[in-house]
C-alpha cells in the first residue's frame, strides 16, 4: 500500500478543525490539527497527534501545557495561516484562557496540561488533561478528502 491510498483512505474520515497554541518563553505558537479526538470523561482528557517535524512537537515537550481551538466555519484563514498555507506572517491577538494563549471567536476553547505523551512512528500524540473550556454557538468548519467544507445545514437523520 502506498502512502497516497493511506492519505486517501483518512480523507474520508470528514473532521473538524482545530489550531492547538501553546506559549513557551512569552512566545505563542500555532498550529492547525484535525488529529484531536476526545479520550475520557473521568478524568477529563483529550488526545492531538502532532509530527515529528512539526516545531510545535518541541513546544508542548517543553512547556507541558496545549489548548484546543475548535474552528467555526468563517475561521478557514486562520486554519490557513497556522497551517503556513497563507504564507505572509500576520499579527494575531489572542484571548487568555488561564496561562494559554487561545484563538477569538473559536466554537471552544479547551486547555490542558499535559498528562502523558506517546511516540507512535513518526507522530506523538499528547494526551492532555482539559483544566478549562470556553464555548461559543455556530457552525463548525469541516475538512474532508484534503479540502475545507462548510457544513451548510446539519440534517437529523434519526
Ligand atoms: P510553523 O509551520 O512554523 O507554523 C505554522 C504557521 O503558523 C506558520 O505559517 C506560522 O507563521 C504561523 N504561526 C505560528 N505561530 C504564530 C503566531 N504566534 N502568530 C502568527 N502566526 C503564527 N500536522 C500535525 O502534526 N498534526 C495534525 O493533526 C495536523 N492536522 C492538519 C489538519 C489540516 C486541515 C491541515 C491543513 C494541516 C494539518 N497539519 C497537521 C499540518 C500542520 O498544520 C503544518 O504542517 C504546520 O505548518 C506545522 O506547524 P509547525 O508547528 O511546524 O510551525
Amino acid at each position: 500500500m502506498d502512502d497516497r491510498m493511506f492519505r486517501n483512505a483518512m480523507g474520508k474520515f470528514a473532521t473538524g478543525v482545530t489550531v492547538i497554541t501553546t506559549e513557551l518563553d512569552g512566545e505563542v505558537h500555532g498550529m492547525t490539527a484535525n488529529a484531536f479526538m476526545s479520550v475520557s470523561l473521568n478524568p477529563k482528557l483529550v488526545v492531538i497527534s502532532i509530527g515529528e517535524k512539526a516545531k510545535m512537537l518541541n513546544k508542548i515537550n517543553e512547556s507541558k501545557k496545549f489548548a484546543v481551538n475548535i474552528l467555526a466555519d468563517e475561521q478557514k484563514e486562520v486554519s490557513m495561516m497556522f497551517a503556513g498555507q497563507i504564507k505572509e506572517k500576520r499579527d494575531i491577538e489572542f484571548d487568555r484562557l488561564g496561562d494559554l494563549p487561545v484563538i477569538k471567536d473559536s466554537l471552544a476553547n479547551i486547555s490542558c496540561k499535559v498528562y502523558s505523551q506517546h511516540v507512535e512512528g513518526d507522530h506523538t500524540l499528547f494526551i492532555g488533561e482539559v483544566t478549562d473550556i470556553v464555548l461559543r454557538d455556530g457552525e463548525a468548519l469541516a475538512f474532508y478528502e484534503g479540502k475545507y467544507r462548510e457544513i451548510a445545514k446539519l440534517v437529523d437523520v434519526n
